[in-house]
């Protein structure tokens, strides 16, 4: 059985080609992106494999069903890119990846508050261009520091337990409390007193509707002048023009963002392009800004449990047993 990858990197390769040892099924990897206009490229394959970017909208879904494609195994826990109804009315079965390793991405935001409180990003170009210079690289402890923990599922959970190890005082707010976090003293709030409490916020909960734009104007007027904003989670779960005023202004002293509002169009190599997204150019020239592109889940770790877990809903499916996890 043959398998088509869109959206394939080096790296998705070797972690696949090492967990498909046993298994010996025909993986394809492609670089291009699914969307409707190159979903033809699926013709003859019933097992097609995807990511975040890949665009599983009404009109891709219907040519991958003329195509003959029956099962779509996302490499991701997120399924916000595919249209699901129309998947179940066209009779393709969408997998995914529900858990994996929740520290990669806890990690990454702790990286990003380290990195923009220590100024490690200024830091290094400057010992790099000889300037020894300790001039504007004065931090803030952690220990002490009172740290808000918006949605506290696995990512924030284990977020919440690296903030306890550095001795920060930690404020959470859920639709329902977790035993883990109130065992761990976390302190469940309402979103305005976690928003007018804290002196970080890192964002952790999933894009919804009712979540989208969670952090616009009326939730940056109620934060602590100063405050840093972590977002490791979804991009519409910031407003980002409020965010630059707040930039503009100082009341947003320090932003760390994973993911961005427009990244299914920006987040690829751009290197020799223009980049014309004007918003996203502005936050780049602030000094307090540090922007990674959606890498919080790239660990090890978490790589081999979504390598494994995606080629495992695909032998289900082909063996019509074993653990399937459909959206
Ligand atoms: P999870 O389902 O374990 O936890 C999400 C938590 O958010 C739950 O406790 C839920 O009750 C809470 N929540 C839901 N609606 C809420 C609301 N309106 N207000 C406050 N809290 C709410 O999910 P997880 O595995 O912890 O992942 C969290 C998010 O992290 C995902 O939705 C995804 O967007 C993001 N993520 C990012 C990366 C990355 O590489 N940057 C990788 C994986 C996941």
């Amino acid at each position: 059985m043959k398998i088509l990858f869109f959206s394939s990197d080096q790296y998705v390769e070797d972690f696949f080609n090492s967990a498909n040892k046993n298994l010996r099924y025909k993986l394809d990897f492609n670089k291009v992106r699914l969307c409707k206009d190159t979903a033809s490229i699926a013709k003859g394959y019933t097992i097609i494999s995807c990511f975040i970017y890949d665009e599983l909208n009404a009109s891709t879904l219907e040519v991958l069903s003329e195509m003959g494609v029956k099962l779509v195994a996302l490499r991701s826990a997120g399924y916000n890119n595919v249209d699901v109804n129309v998947a179940a009315k066209l009779n393709i079965t969408i997998a995914y990846v529900p858990a994996y390793s929740p520290y990669s991405v806890a990690e990454h935001a702790t990286a990003l508050i380290l990195s923009l409180n220590r100024k490690i990003h200024k830091a290094y170009t400057r010992v790099r261009d000889g300037n020894f210079s300790l001039q504007n690289l004065i931090g803030f402890d952690l220990h002490g520091a009172t740290v808000g923990v918006i949605g506290t599922g696995r990512i924030g959970t284990a977020f919440a337990h690296i903030m306890h190890g550095f001795g920060s005082k930690i404020l959470g707010y859920d639709k329902t409390n977790n035993e883990e976090c109130l065992k761990l003293g976390v302190k469940y709030v309402s979103l305005d007193e976690l928003l007018s409490q804290s002196e970080i916020i890192s964002l952790h909960c999933p894009l919804f509707p009712e979540t989208h734009h969670i952090i616009n104007t009326d939730a940056i007027n109620l934060m602590c002048k100063g405050v840093m904003l972590i977002n490791t989670s979804r991009g519409g779960l910031v407003d980002t023009k409020a965010v630059i005023k707040a930039l503009k202004s100082g009341k947003i002293g320090y932003l760390g963002l994973d993911v961005y509002e427009e990244e299914q169009v920006l987040f690829s190599d751009l290197s020799e392009r223009i980049i014309n997204d004007d918003v996203f150019s502005r936050l780049q020239t602030f000094p307090n800004v540090l922007i990674t592109s959606h890498q919080g889940f790239l660990t090890k770790q978490a790589y081999i449990d979504i390598a494994n877990i995606t080629l495992q809903n695909i032998d289900s499916f082909i063996k019509k047993e074993g653990k399937l996890y459909r959206v």
